[in-house]
């Protein structure tokens, strides 16, 4: 079944288009986190950023860093969420691959984004041992 952002792509359901070229567009999100919440979104459906081609994923990076900068030069956003989930546990809930560019403002009272844990002792030692790349 085609992905809701499938769908955005092939103009069956509408969308508020902020940039478009041959790998990716972005639209705004239609539940911000806050106003002018982007999202930079691969044309091709890879469903995770484990999947997609490293080369498709830089180009929307550097789509998103010209997100970043015109969100602080318009909305005169002090700071930004680059976020991107990577699959269902990790709160994905469109399997196609997007950049969240969110506008943030001292202050502004969000959530954070992440509830952070603590290790054990020396459990952060074991951690650095089986994580090295
Ligand atoms: P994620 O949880 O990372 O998969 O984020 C999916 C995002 O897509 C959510 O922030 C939704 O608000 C957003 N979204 C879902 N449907 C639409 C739509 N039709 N137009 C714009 N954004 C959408």
């Amino acid at each position: 079944m085609a992905t809701v952002f499938e769908m955005i792509i092939n103009g069956e359901i509408p969308s508020t288009r902020l940039y478009e070229d041959e790998s990716c567009i972005v639209i705004l999100d239609i539940n911000p986190v806050s106003k002018g919440h982007a999202l930079v979104i691969s044309r091709k459906c890879y469903p995770t950023f484990t999947d997609v081609p490293m080369e498709t994923l830089s180009h929307m990076m550097e789509v998103a860093r010209k997100i970043d900068r015109k969100q602080r030069e318009v909305l005169g956003a002090e700071g930004t969420n680059i976020m991107i989930n990577n699959s269902p546990a990790s709160g994905q809930e469109v399997p196609h691959l997007h950049i969240h560019v969110i506008p943030r403002f001292s202050g502004d009272g969000k959530t954070p984004v992440f509830n952070k844990e603590k290790y054990a002792d020396g459990e952060m030692g074991k951690y650095g041992e089986l994580l090295k790349i």
